[in-house]
């Protein structure tokens, strides 16, 4: 296990203490691992008090949510370990007033048990509790077993219904009957490519193959319901979105809103990415979907997993989600969802484009330019993996991957070239790769090919110096914008040794010997790079680890230089 902790035992305390420091509108229950709103006096007798809590390990729940129109007061216990009812009891004396306190707590026995003790004490006390269980887990049929269904993300649904109403200043019993209520309208299912890891335990609570995923689980660490064949995104969302619409109480009018929770370990593009499908399949089904949140709402340590909620919607609820709170953990964006097409917008100026049309080749130079062009992106394409290792290495591993995106792009727009116009060719190629293959090396090929195609256009292509030259400018121009020279440890350290060779073969010697010579030298120069220490690009951050290994800009430059070179030769053109 490998975590940024100090001691396992100290997680929780240490936790608190650094919430404490980052959020200056929550105060720290002395003696208890309670946080409470600052401003709990203040509000104390105008309304009624909220709280949650639970086991750790689910941040930003629960403390998240501590702020005006949401909780009073979360109390945490140890790690996935229900909180103790005298802490319970400290937080309910410590915010509730005159109007009393609503515990909203997620179905676990620990749970249950120590806040319904809690609340007996309280009221005991002369303080006015009820309690609220929150069961919104459908993967198990909760309602067969005594024990029911768990409580999942769908809770901070539940707390910021019941934080806008208290908010309002509905009276204890109110604000419970809309909590109840909308926890029947309220479904929540997860899935996990791989179990979180407890800070106590240091192993993981499960293990996952490569090829499988863990359907319907919960927060806690428990394997799930069923273990199924890894299914691609949209797959996914389909599957807990069809489970969800079995509970069918979402309304008659089908008004929701969606919440795509983070159980951990999970970025934020995927999330989007399954956003983006719940909005298209959930409007299939004839959802109107009024809202929709992805992010980390209740998370499960660092569980690669998501679950997805779908709340029941009406006037009032909607109100309350988008009332306005200062917790900290709540998403304030409370727009109108737009549809996908209504939030594409077209850019009023666009680049001027190159003729799609199919262009005619009608001559041997532009049918020799086309089986270079191709043999250098054959070769690669062919050379991804090996780029890739060499860039995972030394840079960010996207090279190979790249250069494949960009060489398939070329194939692609090859026949929209003008091929029997080097010239023009050249500067579509550089068009091209500007365009799809990114990265540093993206704009550098984009300025090689586009100057070699202006000089070559203003000093004539045929003849072996005249490449050499134009070459040389365009590696010139590659400097002139990224900075590199030779012996930097870059592409540069493959173009210019060809250059060089082009240029000191004599005026008269032969075609072939002359580009296999300069192919030579540009792969020599491309290994030789494996002894140079990088000054730029991502290379540099890694100082000496690099020695030892080539750079792959150079490599994959040598790669495509020797497949341009070996059609050439053969050629009965005059390049
Ligand atoms: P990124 O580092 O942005 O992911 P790429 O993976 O597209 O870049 O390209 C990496 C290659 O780009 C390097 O191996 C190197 O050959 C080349 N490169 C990086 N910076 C420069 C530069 N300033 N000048 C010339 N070539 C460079
Ligand atoms: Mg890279």
């Amino acid at each position: 296990m490998k975590k940024f902790i100090n001691h396992p035992e100290d997680v929780v305390e240490e936790m608190l203490q650094g919430l404490a420091v980052l959020s200056p509108n929550l105060a720290r229950l002395a003696g208890h691992k309670v946080m409470f709103r600052a401003d709990a006096d203040a509000v104390r007798d105008h309304q009624i008090a909220l709280i949650s809590g639970g086991g750790s390990g689910h941040e930003p729940a629960h403390a998240g949510y501590i702020g005006s129109g949401m909780l009073s007061a979360a109390v945490v216990g140890e790690v996935f370990t229900s909180p103790d009812s005298d802490s319970i009891l400290a937080a309910i004396r410590a915010v509730a007033g005159k109007p009393g306190a609503l515990l909203i707590v997620k179905n676990y026995t620990g749970d249950r048990l120590n806040f319904g003790l809690a609340a007996e004490m309280a009221r005991s006390e002369g303080i006015p509790v009820e309690m609220i269980i929150v069961d919104d887990d459908i993967a198990l049929d909760g309602g067969a077993s005594a024990t029911g269904a768990r409580g999942l993300a769908g809770t901070v649904f539940v707390h910021k219904l019941v934080g806008g109403a208290a908010a309002e200043g509905k009276t204890l019993s109110v604000v419970a009957a809309i909590g109840r209520a909308a926890v029947k309208s309220l479904a929540t299912m997860g899935v996990s490519l791989s179990a979180g890891i407890s800070p106590t335990v240091g192993k993981p609570s499960f293990e996952l193959g490569e090829d499988e995923m863990e359907l319907g689980l919960g927060i806690h660490g428990e394997p799930g319901v069923t273990r199924t064949r890894l299914q691609s995104a949209d797959q996914l969302t389909e599957t807990l979105l069809t489970a969800l619409f079995k509970r069918e109480n979402f309304g008659e009018a089908r008004r929701v809103a969606v919440m795509i929770n983070n159980l951990g370990a999970t970025t934020e593009m995927e999330l989007a990415i399954v956003a983006r499908h719940a909005v298209s399949f959930l409007e299939r089904n004839k959802f109107i979907v009024e809202r929709i949140y992805a992010g980390t709402f209740l998370s499960s340590l660092d569980m690669a997993g998501i679950s997805i909620s779908l709340l029941g919607l009406n006037d009032d609820r909607l109100r309350w989600l988008d009332a306005p709170t200062s917790a900290l953990a709540w998403p304030n964006v409370p727009q109108p969802r737009c549809g996908i097409a209504e939030m594409q917008i077209t850019p009023k100026l666009t680049a001027p484009r190159i003729s799609a049309a199919r262009q005619h080749v009608q001559t041997e130079t532009g049918r020799t330019t086309k089986r270079a062009i191709t043999a250098a992106c054959e070769a690669l394409i062919a050379a991804e993996t090996e780029l890739t290792e060499l860039d995972r290495i030394v840079g960010d591993g996207d090279l190979g991957t790249s250069m494949k995106r960009a060489a398939s792009a070329v194939k692609d727009a090859l026949d929209t070239y003008p091929l029997d116009d080097i010239c023009a060719t050249l500067k579509a190629l550089g068009h091209t790769f500007r365009h799809e293959l990114g990265g540093s090396s993206g704009p550098l090929y984009g300025v090689l090919f586009l100057r070699v195609g202006n000089v070559l256009e203003s000093i004539g292509w045929k003849g072996i110096s005249h490449w050499a030259r134009a070459i040389e400018e365009g590696s010139r121009a590659v400097s002139e914008l990224g900075g590199a020279k030779p012996g930097d440890r870059t592409m540069i350290d493959a173009l210019q040794p060809f250059v060089a060779s082009l240029r000191a073969a004599a005026p008269n010697s032969a075609r072939r010997e002359a580009l296999l010579a300069a192919v030579q030298a540009a792969q020599h120069g491309a290994e030789s790079t494996a002894q140079m220490m990088a000054r730029l690009g991502r290379s540099s951050y890694l100082r000496d680890r690099v020695l030892g290994h080539p750079d792959p800009g150079a490599i994959a430059l040598a790669t495509w230089l020797r497949a341009v070179s070996e059609v050439l030769v053969d050629a009965a053109t005059p390049v």
